[in-house]
């Protein structure tokens, strides 16, 4: 199985929009964010592509990485920065011929429906839609012969997804993780975790916090993403643990 990181920037995308901060304004290639998102490749002769949250740079992240499926999508929450993308899934429809099936917890489910009403309205005003099935899930179960845990982690007071496929663990827009969640963590090889930047924030993980919870599971590989423009790919990413490393667009990881 591999792990595609399509986009390690926080809900702006990095640069930020009127921004002339060093990172901002920096040529390092790996300091330029899209909006949080990857893509799980299940490998083998058949493999799978599931990716994880449409955001809001779907497009461009599916051209950057010669994305020409997708199998299945995982929802962690219902963040504009984590869905909007979404209507770019009809193009994946046009080529595969099928529905794409999605899976997030109840409350993303009801959101998405809501925000997303012209997707599942059968009406001919809309026009060319995504064709998509949206279902609940709150237990593990088993896609394209992987094994995927929902793992409910905190985000700020909400309680949102993250997600454990076999031995990786996703869990972007964390800022705590509940004693029961550590539990269905235990033992993973590859952890993807969320950090915004150093100081603290009320509904994610700073770097210290990050890194903390990587010490509490140690895993072989720890990467941090959705990080904002305070953080600095080389300055920053030289401060931190050997097995604790920023990530980037376009990052591979093999778990
Ligand atoms: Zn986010
Ligand atoms: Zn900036
Ligand atoms: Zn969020």
């Amino acid at each position: 199985m591999k792990i595609r990181i399509l986009g390690c920037g926080t809900s702006t995308g990095v640069p930020v929009i009127g921004c002339r901060c060093e990172v901002c304004s920096s040529d390092e290639p790996r300091n330029r964010r899209t909006r949080t998102s990857a893509l799980i490749q299940s490998g083998g002769k058949n493999g799978k592509n599931i990716l994880i949250d449409t955001s809001t740079d779907l497009r461009v992240q599916s051209l950057k990485n010669d994305i020409e499926r997708i199998d299945a999508v995982l929802f962690t929450h219902p963040h504009a920065d984590h869905v909007h993308g979404i209507d770019d899934l009809r193009v994946f429809n046009l080529i595969q011929k099928e529905i794409i099936p999605c899976y997030g917890d109840r409350l993303t489910v009801e959101r998405i429906k809501k925000a997303f009403d012209y997707i599942f309205t059968d009406s001919e005003y809309d026009g060319w839609k995504p064709s998509l099935s949206l279902s609940a899930i709150e237990e593990p179960f088993e896609l394209f012969g992987l094994k995927v845990t929902p793992v409910g982690i905190y985000h700020g007071t909400a309680v949102i997804t993250g997600w454990r496929i076999n031995d990786a663990a996703y869990l972007t827009d964390c800022s705590s993780v509940p004693p029961e969640s550590l539990e269905r963590l235990r033992g993973v090889n590859v952890l993807i975790v969320g950090a915004l930047r150093r100081r603290p924030h009320p509904s994610h993980f700073s770097i210290d916090q990050a890194v903390e919870l990587s010490r509490k599971l140690s895993p072989e590989r720890t990467v941090l993403t959705h990080l904002s423009h305070n953080v600095d790919y080389v300055k920053d990413g030289d401060t931190l643990p050997s097995a604790v490393e920023l990530a980037y667009d376009g990052m591979e990881i093999d778990a």
